[in-house]
């Protein structure tokens, strides 16, 4: 089975990957046993994912796949946005506290309309190639539902009632920013055997 490796240690991510992409084998961070953080140096998600990529790659280098996401707010000019993980500021990341900021600033506003995007890139000692993916929604006014991760709890995506923290993992997987980009990135290996 080819092997990739992706530059992450959040294990919904990873399982996001290994759903699309069964044929591959997807070994994260942890399973390297790379505690080193990278750091996210960049001002934009196209920016961060190349250094993760880049960092990961220089250190292993074998064929690497990255992703940086962000939460974009139309009320807020599209904050969070690259800066959605540390919203609240604070080390380590608090998704709780991130999400009370964001109902705070979107009070009494009426237009809650949000995308989640992704940045993917992936890397081999050649070229490194991005794919986004995108997915449109709204923010409810109060967090709903356990699962998931950061904002997921008041992300509600378009055509669907509920919010992405009362999906089942497999229902926003189908639908994810992720997932958009990772089924891109899918037909691009698809399309460049020899990438591998
Ligand atoms: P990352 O840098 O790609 O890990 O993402 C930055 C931040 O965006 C995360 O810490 C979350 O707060 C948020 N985020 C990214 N993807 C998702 C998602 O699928 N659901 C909820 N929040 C997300």
């Amino acid at each position: 089975m080819t092997q990739l490796i992706l530059a992450t240690h959040n294990d919904h991510k990873a399982k996001e990957f290994r759903d699309i992409l069964p044929q591959y084998s997807v070994q994260t961070l942890a399973d390297l046993g790379h505690d080193d953080e990278i750091k996210e140096t960049a001002t934009s998600l196209e920016g961060n994912s190349f250094i993760k990529a880049e960092t990961v790659f220089k250190r292993y280098g074998h064929v690497v796949i990255s992703d940086d996401s962000g939460l974009e707010v139309d009320a807020l000019n599209g904050a969070p946005g690259v800066y959605s993980a540390r919203y609240a500021g604070g080390d380590p990341r608090n998704d709780q506290r991130n999400t009370e900021k964001l109902l705070d600033e979107l009070q009494g506003a009426s237009n809650r309309k949000a995308q989640f995007r992704t940045v993917i890139t992936l890397m081999n000692t050649e070229n490194s190639f991005q794919f986004e993916g995108i997915v449109k929604g709204t923010i409810a006014k109060s967090p709903r539902g356990e699962a998931g991760f950061g904002y997921d709890p008041v992300f509600i995506p378009e055509g669907v009632q509920q919010t992405f923290a009362e999906l089942a993992a497999n229902e926003k997987n189908k639908i994810s920013h992720r997932a958009n980009a990772i089924k891109k990135l899918l037909h691009f290996l698809n399309e460049h055997p020899r990438f591998c």
